[in-house]
């Protein structure tokens, strides 16, 4: 077998979790805090020595082509202090000129200063939580903004950015195929209205066993939509944005052509990068491991890993297989075989027809995609190669 071929490669990516929030959404269950704002100095020298010290202790050449501020809200943290940490990034880092540069916000921490200072200091992409254009819906899964701030703070980024993003969230409590409808109606809109929306992200609500959500709107609430008509939203996400020009290139992800999420892509085609901040997830020189999800446990030691995992080749294959096929272009099984010394359609010859006279599989010989149909359903598909 040959040598596997995320540990020879280049790191060209950097995620860097900032966890403060206004307020903790009942869905949440990211590494997000409200209320400890104060401790965001603190925290910030955290992060900068932690990115010191990782970085110094790799092997692997680096030259940065995407960095994620991600959150948490970024977008709340003082421009100061993200700048300071990227310049510290900067410092141990070759950064591409070319970089995707991207935060993470709400919509309302947006304002015309920190717009112009996050422009000032190389930050080019803008990816903006909006979730749903109904109050009723916002309210219903706890947001703190309102629909009005959601227009407000896409207004401001589209003076400042031309690579923007936005979030969206379905099978919400309240939320109905009408009402659905309705927000991807604006969506498109919104689009013609500020063409730097270049990418949509789309997820379905998935509620943890102990989200406090689940106590206004327990599982079985008809506040849900049904099984059936969740499958109706996707097919109208999929259908109005492909109709407005988007390319759904991830079973959750669109954009324009050429506006693919580059740092995100390097997660799905399985390739290493680097993670600093509380409760960040790595993978490097064939390593997966994460800090402490504890905020008060990463400020006390930010290089404790909470999980390290030394993947072996059977389970690099098998997550390259289940992060390839979550890409709708699917997986070369030539290249495949060549990275990673794997045949997929003889070893999962039998999967593959089985998934294919379903019609949730596309097999030409080369190509292996998941169908329309498949993508419904791409959870379970996916568990069919496991
Ligand atoms: S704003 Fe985002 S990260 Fe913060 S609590 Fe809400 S969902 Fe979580």
């Amino acid at each position: 077998m040959p040598d596997i071929a995320v540990r020879q490669s280049i790191i060209t990516s950097a995620y860097i979790h900032i966890p403060f929030c206004s307020h903790k959404c009942e869905f949440c269950d990211f590494a997000a805090v409200a209320g400890l704002s104060h401790l965001e100095d603190e925290y910030t020298d955290i992060i900068c020595r932690e990115i010191e010290q990782r970085v110094a202790r790799i092997n692997s050449p680096i030259k940065l082509s995407t960095v994620f501020f991600g959150g948490g809200t970024p977008g709340l943290a003082s421009p100061d202090n993200l700048k300071r940490i990227f310049e510290t990034l900067k410092r141990v880092a070759p950064i591409d000129d070319s970089i995707e540069f991207s935060i993470e916000t709400t919509p309302h921490a947006i304002t015309e200063e920190k717009a112009k200072a996050w422009r000032e200091f190389g930050i080019n992409r803008i990816s903006i939580g909006i979730e749903s254009l109904q109050d009723s819906e916002l309210k219903a899964i706890g947001r703190d903004h309102t629909r009005g701030q959601a227009l407000a703070g896409l207004e401001i980024a589209s003076s400042y950015f031309s690579n923007i993003n936005v979030d969206f969230m379905y099978a919400l409590p309240t939320q109905t195929v009408e009402s659905w409808g309705k927000t991807l109606e604006e969506l498109v809109s919104l689009t013609k209205q500020y063409p730097s929306i270049k990418h949509v992200s789309s997820y379905c609500l998935e509620l943890a066993v102990n989200s406090p959500l689940l106590s206004r709107f327990p599982r079985a609430s008809d506040a849900y939509p049904v099984d059936d008509s969740v499958a109706v939203l996707f097919e109208m996400l999929v259908e109005t944005l492909t109709n407005a020009g988007f390319v759904h290139y991830e079973v959750s992800n669109f954009a324009l052509p050429n506006f693919l999420c580059e740092h995100n892509l390097v997660y799905w085609r399985n390739k290493q990068y680097l993670a600093f901040g509380v409760g960040a997830h790595r993978y490097v020189e064939g390593y997966r491991s994460a800090n402490s999800k504890s905020l008060k446990k990463y400020m006390r030691d930010c290089m404790a890993d909470e999980m390290s995992e030394f993947i072996d080749s059977a389970t690099e294959i098998k997550e390259a297989l289940m992060l390839g096929l979550r890409m709708r272009e699917g997986i070369d099984v030539r290249e495949f075989e060549e990275s990673y010394g794997v045949n997929i359609a003889r070893v999962f010859e039998k999967q593959i027809d089985k998934l294919k006279s379903g019609g949730f599989i596309d097999f030409d010989g080369q190509h292996l995609r998941i169908t329309d149909a498949g993508v419904l359903i791409s959870n379970l598909v996916l568990t069919e190669f496991m």
